[in-house]
């Protein structure tokens, strides 16, 4: 601890978990605490919102949380900085241009993102879903360029049939298909390339097959079973020579570790994301806590989904106050189940709970409103 018993809590990442946690700090500040929060963005992605953001429902500041601001009313301060290593003998993290952060306590909630690095091209060629800045910045491009070039074609290839990429490829649609008056068919492709026979394969059967028909009716090529070996710059080659051609590239295939994460000493799952306990402490370091789609609960694992970082920002925040007050510590239970809602890109979503799944547009009001609800404690 500190000489002078300021106790130093450090935050890398404004994911989910942290935004709700610095609120509720925010609402009840704890004195002798210094807080800092690391991020390498001012505003971070609300998952939630960013499929109908790509669709054009809902602007950037609406899917966006300002960190700025946040850190302000909870007292922190902010270092826009990316954190690239952890010294863990030392208490310190290391940033890509600050000098490094020493900390008595330490948070992680940075995310994931697709793994590219296992397919030749991809990293080059591809567009990753994640990080979102990146993503966003090529998606915007890619809509200028077909704003002022309509006539040209455009093929977009989707990697990953998992929701990520089920909602890409209809929000995308959406957004492409309100700015064309002629056939939509005619100029623009969009492929679904996915490894496996059924789409979102971690919900039940029938969310795949309905989403497997509103794909085909909306005219986006599936590619089932398909493997990708190789991303060119205008063809995407899977097992057995198969080639899709395209211009624009999207990889959302299952999430990955930071290698940074990876290199620490820090408890690992086989993927290289934290393990900790279901007291959100890594179980190697238990001044170090971590959650969202970067933590995998040892005894309770849960699919990298926002609802579950969601649910992690209010024991995650009891957890910080009890550990500095040097009280007992709260165990985190996720749900079983989890209520999922998709968004089709039409103003309609699937609910997937269970062995059940619906379609309507009331749930894509109940959606929007639960969605919108989330983001209006942040204003
Ligand atoms: C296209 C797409 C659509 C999705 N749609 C949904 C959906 O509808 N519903 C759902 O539940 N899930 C959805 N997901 C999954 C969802 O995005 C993640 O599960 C969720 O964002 C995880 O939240 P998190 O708090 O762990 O991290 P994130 O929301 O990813 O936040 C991490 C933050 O940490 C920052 N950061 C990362 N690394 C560093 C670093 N080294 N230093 C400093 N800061 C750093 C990032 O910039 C970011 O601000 C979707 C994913 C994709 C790719």
């Amino acid at each position: 601890m500190s000489a002078n018993q300021t106790i130093k809590l450090v935050l890398i990442g404004g994911g989910h978990s942290h935004a709700i946690a610095l609120k509720s700090w925010s609402e009840n500040l704890l004195s002798g605490v210094k807080l800092t929060l690391i991020s390498d963005v001012k505003n971070t992605p609300y998952s939630g919102m960013l499929p109908g953001h790509i669709a054009g429902f809902y602007n950037y500041k609406e899917t966006h949380i300002n960190l700025p601001y946040l850190a302000k009313i909870a007292g922190a301060k902010l270092i826009v900085d990316k954190a690239i290593d952890l010294d863990l003998d030392n208490n310190l993290v290391i940033c890509q241009h600050s000098d490094p952060i020493s900390f008595d306590y330490l948070s992680l909630d940075i995310g994931s993102t697709p793994k590219t690095s296992t397919v030749p091209g991809a990293s080059e060629y591809a567009i990753a879903a994640k990080p979102v800045p990146l993503f966003l910045d090529a998606w915007y491009q890619l809509l200028e360029t077909f704003k002022n070039n309509p006539e040209l074609p455009l093929k977009i290839a989707i990697i990953g049939g998992g929701a990520g990429g089920v909602e890409l490829a209809l929000n995308m649609h959406s957004r492409l298909q309100q700015l064309i008056s002629n056939n939509f068919t005619q100029n623009i492709e969009i492929s679904l390339i996915h490894r496996g026979s059924r789409l979102l394969s971690g919900h039940n059967q029938k969310v795949g097959d309905l989403l497997t028909k509103i794909l085909h009716k909306k005219g986006i090529s599936l590619y089932f079973n398909t493997e990708v070996t190789e991303i060119k710059p205008d063809r995407v080659v899977a097992k057995n020579n198969q080639t899709i051609d395209t211009n624009y590239t999207f990889w959302v295939t299952q999430a990955d570790s930071p290698q940074w994460i990876k290199n620490s000493a820090l408890a690992q799952d086989n993927h290289g994301f934290i393990l900790v306990n279901n007291n959100l402490q890594s179980i190697s370091h238990p001044h170090i806590f971590a959650t969202g789609d970067i933590a995998t609960i040892k005894n309770n694992p849960r699919p990298k989904a926002g609802v579950f970082a969601v649910r992690q920002g209010k024991p995650l925040y009891e957890n910080w106050l009890n550990i500095i007050t040097k009280q007992p510590l709260k165990a985190y239970f996720p749900q079983e189940k989890y209520l999922a809602l998709i968004g089709t890109g039409d103003r309609k979503a699937i609910a997937s709970w269970g062995n059940s799944c619906w379609q309507s547009s009331l749930l894509w009001y109940l959606k929007d409103y639960i969605d919108r609800k989330f983001m209006n404690q942040f204003n």
